[in-house]
């Protein structure tokens, strides 16, 4: 009797480094097949274990100051290590396409200027169950110098307050919890009244008769 609209959500994982954000959006790609991931590009060095065109578009610098000219992103921003991460509008164009719910993961930067423009998105913000843990995951990864952890930490600490300007906060203690967070949220917004396309009910004076009538039962 309820016909509701099956469009979409555009979803916007973001959150400090070592929130953990990739990884809950990895799990939750595996586990709900209507969802689809939003490739960024980056002018940043591919890892060896990453893979052109599925982790990110990789290019160069140049090319990619080129395109913010061109004003091929929905956003960019200057991430880590002076290298630029963007979201290309032709990739948002391609998956809203495929009337799927489109995950984006990108920083808090970045998140902020799409809040701008897609006013009806989802955005999410990760959060690490404390500042102390947080500081403890980001010294784990053991990847980079103690300067370079030392400046993360710091310009986490600080983009912890733009959190009032998402939907929803999820703090990634225990990731399976996390997701389970993230998967309530999709399946609340699912349940949104703004979504009823129609409401059938039926003719009251027929449902009215069964009554009197103990027709129907
Ligand atoms: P990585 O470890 O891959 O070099 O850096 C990942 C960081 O860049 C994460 O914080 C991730 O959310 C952010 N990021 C990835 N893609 C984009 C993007 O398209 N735009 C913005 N603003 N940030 C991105």
């Amino acid at each position: 009797m309820l016909e509701t609209n099956h469009r979409g959500h555009f979803i916007v994982i973001s959150g400090p480094s070592g929130a953990g954000k990739g990884t809950i959006c990895q799990e939750l790609l595996k586990r709900d097949k209507n969802l689809v991931l939003s490739i960024s590009m980056t002018s940043r060095e591919k890892r060896d274990y990453e893979i052109d065109g599925k982790d990110y578009y990789f290019t160069t610098k140049e090319d990619f100051e080129q395109k913010i000219k061109e004003n091929y992103f929905l956003e960019y921003a200057v991430v880590h290590n002076n290298q630029y991460y963007g979201t290309p509008k032709e990739e948002i164009e391609r998956l809203v396409e495929t009337g799927k719910s489109v995950l984006v993961e990108i920083d808090i930067q970045g998140a902020l200027q799409l809040k701008e423009k897609i006013n009806d998105g989802l955005y999410i913000f990760i959060l690490p169950p404390s500042m102390r843990e947080l500081k403890k995951r980001l010294i784990k990864r053991g990847t980079e110098s103690k300067e370079k952890i030392f400046e993360r930490f710091k310009k986490a600490y600080n983009e912890i307050n733009e959190v009032s300007h998402y939907n929803y906060v999820v703090v990634n203690d225990i990731l399976e919890k996390a997701v389970e967070k993230v998967e309530a949220i999709l399946l609340a917004e699912n349940c949104r009244v703004d979504r009823i396309i129609s409401l059938d009910l039926g003719t009251k004076e027929e449902l009215l008769h069964e009554i009197l009538t103990d027709e129907g039962e």
